[in-house]
């Protein structure tokens, strides 16, 4: 099997190659004949031949490339066996960003998942990730190590929206993701009974019109005009995460800087960026989410393309599934940074116990036992304003960002 598996699917240096099918998936160069699993630009590029991607994706490539982003396009339906070549496609769910779908190649008995990226926390702007059973399962492992633990996203934004309550002469200044991250920030607001018009930097108008326009409601989302901002106490404002520390942010009254990250976990990484009210709002799967969803494909063997590969392949091989590191380049960066660019931080600040994930009853049951797996020995601080408020005192000092930290 395993060995089939391997000439399903094989490494090119444009990525994930299927010969028997002549086709790519993400390619992260151009290629003549593409399946693209989602719209972030580290996984959808323009250039290509031929894209087959969901429709939700195909417009999403059309909004940020333009329309003559590849030279032909076809929509892939959910849950369609399609056949290409000797081998048949069909794409799921991944709960990652509207349009988001695992790709599911078969040949014979034999059934590989390309997740792309994906996770099990709830958002309301596209439908959630579904389990698909396979021989082999291919995962992304941003945050693959014990110590990421996301919190429920709701109560993440219930801090905002209490921070925005407390201080109502400060504006609160969110870095959010152009494609996904910054509309389920508003979509999680307005289920929480935030009913304000959440204000917008223009470089989220036109993903979050798009949103909308599929159906998304995410209410009254006025784009600020550069001489409002100074009238904007008291409400939310988001934008993309580079402006936070911008010149732009700071015509605000007494801004808070929050930012929608997974990475907001680290300590230090929110110090850097000079993040006041870090969000840990991520749309990928923290570590048990990644146990959890392994355990769930019943696979015999998993693929780590990129992250934190080598603890999550470590944690398979104890779960007694065969695995390997792909070592994929080229993905990565739509939560921010690189994520390799923090990797010292976390290691360094959290020594992780054991490569202690859910046993595989554990998991299935998502019970017990969830708290002793690698509790971080230093949590966050309960962070708001109250703790940290720096008006009339020193305003945290924006650190050095070696990669830019900017939206691909
Ligand atoms: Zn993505
Ligand atoms: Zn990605």
């Amino acid at each position: 099997m395993a060995t089939r598996a391997a000439d399903l699917l094989t490494l090119t240096p444009q990525g994930l190659y299927c010969p028997a099918g002549d086709f790519h998936v993400d390619p992260t160069r151009p290629v003549p004949r593409a399946l693209v699993t989602h719209g972030h630009s580290d996984h959808a590029r323009s250039g290509h031949g031929h894209v087959l991607a969901t429709a939700e994706t195909l417009a999403i490539m059309a909004v940020r490339y333009g329309e003559d982003f590849a030279a032909g396009t076809q929509e892939a339906v959910l849950g369609e066996v399609m056949r290409i070549g000797d081998v048949t496609v069909t794409f799921v769910p991944a709960g990652h960003v509207l349009g988001s779908a695992q790709i599911v190649i078969e040949q014979g008995k034999c059934r590989l998942v390309v997740s792309g990226d994906y996770k099990r926390g709830r958002d309301p702007t596209c439908l959630p990730y579904e389990p698909v059973r396979c021989d082999v399962f291919i995962t992304e492992a941003t945050f693959g190590l014990p110590v990421f633990r996301h919190p429920d996203a709701r109560e993440e934004t219930d801090k905002l929206i209490e921070s925005a309550r407390l201080f109502p002469e400060r504006t609160h200044i969110v870095g959010a993701y152009a494609l996904g991250k910054a509309q389920r920030v508003m979509a999680l607001l307005r289920e929480a009974g935030y009913d304000r018009p959440i204000y917008l930097h223009g470089a989220m108008e036109r993903l979050t019109a798009f949103y909308k326009e599929h159906g998304i409601p995410l209410g009254e989302t006025p784009r600020v005009l550069p001489e409002q901002r100074a009238k904007l106490a008291g409400e939310i404002v988001i934008c993309p995460p580079s402006a936070i520390q911008e010149i732009w942010a700071r015509k605000f009254p007494d801004p808070v800087a929050a930012f929608a990250s997974g990475w907001m976990r680290v300590r230090a990484r929110a110090r850097q960026k000079g993040v006041e009210l870090p969000l840990v709002i991520s749309d990928h799967c923290d570590w048990d989410d990644l146990c959890r969803s392994i355990l769930e494909t019943g696979a015999e063997e998993v693929w780590v393309t990129h992250g934190q590969e080598d603890a999550l392949v470590h944690w398979c091989l104890s779960q007694g599934i065969k695995a390997r590191p792909l070592h994929l380049l080229g993905y990565g960066d739509e939560e921010g940074d690189l994520q390799t660019d923090g990797l010292p931080e976390p290691a360094a600040e959290v020594p992780s116990p054991s490569w202690g994930g859910p046993s595989r009853s554990e998991a299935e049951g998502r019970g017990g036992g969830r708290d002793e797996i690698a509790r971080d020995p230093h949590p966050l601080p309960q962070i708001g304003p109250s703790g940290t408020r720096t008006k009339g005192g020193t305003p945290p000092t924006p650190g050095p960002s070696p990669r830019g930290g900017g939206e691909p």
